[in-house]
């Protein structure tokens, strides 16, 4: 395309952006599934163009305007998404001067941004010098990069995975799951550690696991904590888990990808004691960064077993022997292709500086606080414990009636409205709403909004109860 061709193109895509990020701004949570995005099938792909209107058209009408808005204010369901205006152009500037960022030798400014990321978070979280790390495609990836980590570290062999044990409790993100069998650690024994009243990993329970399971000569491997579980934003207490690890000289992962980045502000900080301790750690910049989709990160203490776990080349590398200075992503990771992930935390941070960013998620933990001390006054509310970050688990419990059956309901009810967006869990068989506040967007309007409906919502079906009389 010539530069007038393109300037053409660029207007209508400002336009197109322009009014969705307005659209944004009091936009409904969720939107009807209409027809499922069927209808971008009626232009197929075929030898025959169309115009950039066109093209904006098809996405207005069959992508942009269904299902979950993720970034709009009231989603306050599963884990909110919603980048923000510079690290969205992050991702632009990268794609349109495409840096390689898997090698030094190839895109060393790309890859020093990387580094340079990666040691302001390692900062943030107390990692010591001589750890390494890596930006990956998301938080999943960023677990299994730990994961695998840990096993290479662990020195056991595949002979050995069935008498190995990993602990870690029923309330860590189904990734990991997914990730021990990705990393061929189906065979180990998982012990499930119970969890207190604040659904927190009991490290009593985990250090008489350990020397139960060595008295049978079994091989602890890895210790699995989460720093704000996606349940109930519970962080398992990592500073006596990162003792226990110690004294069995066990691996301890610490999936940090919803909480790990509250690291940023002082509440946080003090919340999150003992992160800084762990043997690899995951965090997920979208979640508390307010990054697009697309960007994890995993960090490792010791940067070695980083390195040891993923190092590799092939001949056909011969030339892209690195000029030393600094490690090469694509030896830090399973990836080689790499688009610059570090530009869309760089530049955000850069334009705005860090302070905005500590102020918003230090508002989502007193909004959390807020919310949590407003369900204690609404009748037929029952909460969990206090939040220890900015999730809030709740349910109705009606005065007939089965109470699963009605949360159920109000979590369909609140849906079919769309304004929020919120999803539930279940805790020991019990379903549990759960308020997820971590938005840019989402500040006390929209925390009374959903209060409010959740109140009117749940009346209304008790009085439509079958069952009462
Ligand atoms: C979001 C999340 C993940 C998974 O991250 P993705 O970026 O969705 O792959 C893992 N663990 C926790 C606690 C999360 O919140």
């Amino acid at each position: 395309m010539s530069s007038e061709e393109r300037a053409k193109v660029w207007d209508e895509v400002i336009r197109y952006c322009e009014n969705y990020l307005e659209f944004l701004e009091d936009a409904p949570a969720f939107s009807p599934f209409g027809d499922k995005g069927k209808s971008l099938l009626n232009s197929p792909i075929s030898e025959k163009a169309i115009s950039i209107q066109e093209a904006l058209n098809i996405l207005d009408v069959s992508v942009d305007h269904m299902g979950h808005n993720t970034a709009a204010p009231g989603f306050l369901s599963y884990i909110p998404i919603s980048p923000v205006f510079p690290a969205i152009l992050g991702d632009l500037l990268a794609a349109v001067t495409s840096r390689y960022a898997g090698h030094f030798h190839a895109g060393p400014g790309a890859v020093r941004m990387e580094d340079m990321v990666l040691n302001w978070m390692a900062d943030l979280v107390g990692f010591p010098k001589g750890f390494a790390g890596n930006l990956t495609s998301g938080g999943s990836m960023a677990n299994l990069s730990g994961i695998v980590c840990a096993r290479t570290a662990s020195k056991i062999k595949a002979r050995d995975f069935e008498r190995s044990v990993i602990y870690m409790t029923e309330h860590a993100h189904h990734c990991l799951d997914k990730s021990l069998r990705v990393a061929g650690l189906d065979e180990c024994i998982v012990r499930r550690i119970p969890v207190d009243q604040s659904l927190r990993m009991d490290s009593n329970k985990l250090n008489e696991a350990i020397l139960a399971d060595k008295a049978e000569s079994k091989l602890p491997m890895i210790i699995i904590a989460t720093a704000g579980t996606t349940d109930s934003g519970s962080i398992d207490p990592l500073d006596q888990l990162a003792a226990v690890a110690r004294r069995h000289n066990v691996w301890l992962h610490v999936d940090g990808a919803y909480g790990g980045l509250f690291s940023i502000c002082a509440k946080g900080k003090q919340a999150l004691k003992g992160i800084g301790e762990s043997d690899s750690l995951a965090l997920d910049p979208p979640k508390g960064l307010y990054v697009p989709w697309g960007c994890g990160a995993v960090l490792v203490r010791e940067g070695r077993h980083l390195y040891d776990a993923f190092q590799g080349a092939g001949a056909y590398m011969n030339d892209v022997a690195a000029p030393g200075e600094l490690l090469s992503p694509s030896d830090l990771s399973f990836e080689l292709s790499k688009l610059s992930r570090g530009l869309k935390i760089w530049l955000p941070l850069k334009l705005f500086g860090t302070e905005p960013f500590a102020a918003a998620m230090d508002e989502k933990l007193l909004l959390a606080r807020y919310a949590w001390d407003r369900l204690g006054e609404m009748p037929g509310f029952e909460r969990g414990s206090v939040p220890d970050l900015s999730i809030v688990l709740f349910r109705y419990v009606p005065s007939t009636g089965t109470a699963n059956e009605l949360n159920e309901k109000l979590i369909e009810a609140m849906t079919a409205d769309g304004r929020v967006h919120m999803s539930s869990t279940r805790i020991k068989g019990n379903v549990f709403l759960r308020l997820a506040i971590l938005g840019y967007r989402t500040h006390q309007e929209s925390v009374d909004l959903a209060l409010n409906l959740l109140q009117e919502f749940a009346a209304d079906l008790e009085g439509s109860s079958p069952l009462k009389v």
